[in-house]
């Protein structure tokens, strides 16, 4: 999504090889506008699929989730990642190891909003080991509900997450994917390097 990479090229920090900071349009602050083109392009990649509910995971996968909500129409769960006095009953559970921030969290989603007929899409907003995805799948699936896919907005091809999910036969599609940010650089799959401004 050529958008979306002249935002990162733009916008984005590089802090590691392994880590790339969106903060401006994604993670903290938010672009509507952007978001809103980003949810219109996963309803065009996941039309047909018959979703009747996305699933993501919080805070910044909701955003995306919501704005491709919006567009086909079904509503959008997010999976809680701290305990909630209002979400104790009937939870559907599972472990997830944060990428970024070096923890473990136990995500929960309230079993009433998934059920053995939902097909499920699932949004996040990076890409990386894979974790957060298998999480939200292992969700899915406890539910008995069926996955429709699962939408990125940024992978990190170089890790192998990607890899691993279509492996196992999922239907991934990442708006941007990234081949490497060695040298504080961004260098998109099968496309040009650039310098990525500090
Ligand atoms: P995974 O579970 O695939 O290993 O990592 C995905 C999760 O970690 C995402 O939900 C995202 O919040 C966070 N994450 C992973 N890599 C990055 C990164 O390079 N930048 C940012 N901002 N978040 C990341």
């Amino acid at each position: 999504m050529e958008l979306l990479k002249k935002k990162i090229e733009q916008e984005g920090i590089v802090l590691s090889n392994t880590v790339l900071k969106v903060d401006s349009f994604l993670n903290h602050q938010i672009d509507p506008e952007l978001m809103l083109e980003i949810g219109k392009e996963f309803s065009q990649r996941f039309a047909n699929k018959g979703i009747t509910k996305i699933l993501t995971i919080e805070s910044s996968g909701i955003a995306p989730a919501v704005m491709t909500g919006l567009q086909l129409n079904v509503p959008v769960i997010f999976a809680r990642k701290r305990k909630s006095m209002t979400l104790i009953n009937d939870l559907l559970t599972s472990t997830v190891r944060s990428f970024t921030k070096n923890e473990t969290n136990e995500i929960s989603v309230s079993q009433k909003y998934i059920t053995e007929n939902d097909q499920v899409l699932i949004i996040d907003d990076f890409l990386a080991n894979g974790q957060a995805a298998i999480g939200l799948i292992d969700i899915v699936q406890q539910a008995k509900a069926t996955i429709a896919g699962i939408g990125i907005v940024i992978e990190k091809a170089f890790q192998e997450g990607g890899q691993h999910l279509r492996d196992k036969g999922f239907h991934v599609e990442s708006l941007a994917r990234i081949a490497s940010l060695e040298e504080g650089k961004v260098l998109f799959v099968s496309e040009k390097t650039s310098e990525v401004m500090k």
